[in-house]
């Protein structure tokens, strides 16, 4: 007689493999022109490889206390002062995380019980969402139109109640390449004061914000920052996405129960990198400070060379992602229009449809720019024969 194999009963049922993943792996499988999953083809700065190699020759090869090593929280400390004028405390404020992903479930799986609300904007980043279903929480999403993306706060305001408890922001926005200026977090603010909300801005793409007004941080409105948790990574920062490394910025009874589920989540993160990038943040601050400019070339750059194109541009005011509308190419979805694009012509990109949860009807793909020039120049030439 055969047994007949005992199966989990998922807590994710309906979820597959990322986006990112599948894209990535066709591309692989096609040859295409990668630009779907975010991340760079050229490598991070020859000073924060030196320093990785010579923590590890130094032997810093030991767990790294459980909060990040001290002068990597010194350095973001430092950072957050010069930047936005407000210090966060490096003992009970920063929390070194494995990458920006690790922060964010961790923050949600220490705030959100059973039965809570929790708000995000759609289209939102894919790791909130099942974070969010394991805690318990249910995820209630405000849908952005194209091409502005701006969010309604009419609606915002209708949607918050007694169970409302956390609300998930992005700024830079992956994928929408949309920034929010001060006036976006008073509006905010003037929603939630008086309730007892919750915060979590995911802030990965800080420095790459090409405004004027320069990226806004949660962190630098004062009211807001005493229940935000912002988020970061340095694998955009530093064009190092494998070296997963981000950290978590919140008050300090925050930080402490974000803590509780870090310890057990991954206890402590990658020693050598850590020292090194803390001596990149003093050595070479220059580096995120240009990144604005060095991204901006890039963007204008794909830009120009679409400009023969029959793809739509949509503006660009952060991230390193560019969408594209191409309705005047082809009547596919947005799902089946990458997949050919990748198979057929060879260059693979992200449909917008998937960072939804209801319907998305428009004709919308997100092509990441953080590539080379020469990458981005190939690319350009064969979506211009479309
Ligand atoms: N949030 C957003 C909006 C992202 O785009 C990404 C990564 N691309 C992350 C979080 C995760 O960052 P990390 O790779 O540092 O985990
Ligand atoms: N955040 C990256 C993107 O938006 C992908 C990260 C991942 O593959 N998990 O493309």
């Amino acid at each position: 007689m055969s047994e007949t194999p005992l199966l989990p009963d998922s807590k994710l049922p309906a979820l597959g493999t990322t986006i990112f993943s599948q894209m990535s792996a066709l591309a692989q499988q096609h040859q295409a022109i990668n630009l779907s999953q975010g991340f760079p083809d050229f490598d991070g700065p020859a000073h924060l490889q030196a320093r990785l190699a010579y923590h590890v020759s130094q032997g810093a090869n030991q767990y790294a206390p459980m909060t990040g090593v001290a002068p990597l929280r010194a350095a973001i400390a430092d950072k957050t002062a010069g930047l936005i004028g407000w210090r966060p405390d490096a003992e009970t404020e920063i929390t070194v995380t494995a990458g920006a992903t690790e922060a964010l479930y961790a923050a949600i799986t220490a705030l959100v019980r059973p039965g809570d609300e929790v708000i995000c904007f759609d289209p939102s980043y894919d790791s909130y969402a099942p974070a969010v279903t394991l805690a318990g929480g249910t995820l209630r999403r405000i849908a952005l139109q194209p091409p502005a993306f701006r969010p309604d706060w009419a609606a915002f305001a209708a949607l918050l109640n007694a169970q409302t408890r956390l609300v998930i922001v992005n700024t830079p926005h992956n994928p929408t390449a949309t920034v929010w200026q001060a006036e976006d977090f008073q509006a905010l603010w003037q929603a939630i004061a008086a309730r007892p909300i919750w915060v979590l801005s995911d802030e990965v793409y800080e420095h790459i914000c090409f405004t004027p007004q320069g990226h806004q941080s949660v962190l630098a409105h004062p009211g807001l920052r005493a229940r935000a948790m912002a988020v970061s990574s340095f694998g955009k920062t530093f064009h190092m996405t494998g070296w997963k490394v981000g950290y978590c910025i919140a008050p300090p009874a925050l930080s402490a129960e974000v803590r509780k589920v870090h310890q057990y989540l991954t206890f402590s993160v990658n020693t050598p990198a850590q020292l090194a990038m803390a001596d990149m943040l003093r050595d070479e601050p220059a580096h995120y400070r240009e990144l604005p400019a060095f991204y901006r070339a890039r963007r204008d750059r794909f830009v120009r060379a679409l400009s023969a194109s029959r793809l739509r541009l949509l503006p660009c005011d952060g991230t390193y992602f560019l969408l594209a509308d191409y309705s005047a190419v082809s009547d596919l979805d947005d799902v089946a229009f990458c997949r050919w694009l990748t198979t057929k012509i060879g260059v693979a990109a992200i449909p917008l449809s998937v960072f939804c949860a209801g319907p998305f009807p428009h004709k919308l793909i997100r092509l990441c720019f953080a590539k080379r020039d020469a990458t981005l120049d190939a690319a350009a030439e064969r979506l211009c024969q479309l």
